[in-house]
């Protein structure tokens, strides 16, 4: 936990506890709702200093090491490994190039 984590673990606390005053000022001279109102409220900031002190995983992004080891580069290497020419992949898998030799001449295709 470093220096702004603490001083805003602080900020928190402190801002739940003026809330908790404020709550119990209401439930002595104000209305009842508002009361409720601030005890409610005098929570939140107290759910936030906790989830704030919980670690923290690390950021989804992209893989500097270990580029390729993983189960999607697999996939995705072997989808490259069965496509076909580049007609291929601009067509969906309806055409072929002429040089293709999965390519089935027209002639013999109807
Ligand atoms: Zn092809």
């Amino acid at each position: 936990m470093n220096h702004l984590q603490r001083l805003l673990g602080a900020l928190y606390v402190t801002t739940s506890a003026g809330l908790a005053l404020t709550t119990v000022l209401e439930f002595r001279h104000g209305p009842w709702w508002a009361a409720g109102l601030f005890a409610v409220a005098s929570l939140v900031p107290l759910v936030a200093a906790v989830r704030e002190s919980e670690p923290r995983a690390p950021a989804a992004g992209p893989r500097l090491r270990g580029v390729g080891t993983g189960a999607d580069d697999d996939v995705v290497r072997a989808e490259l490994d069965a496509a076909c020419c580049e007609p291929w992949w601009t067509s969906c898998g309806t055409e072929h190039d002429v040089t293709c030799p999965r390519r089935v001449p027209r002639s013999s295709a109807a």
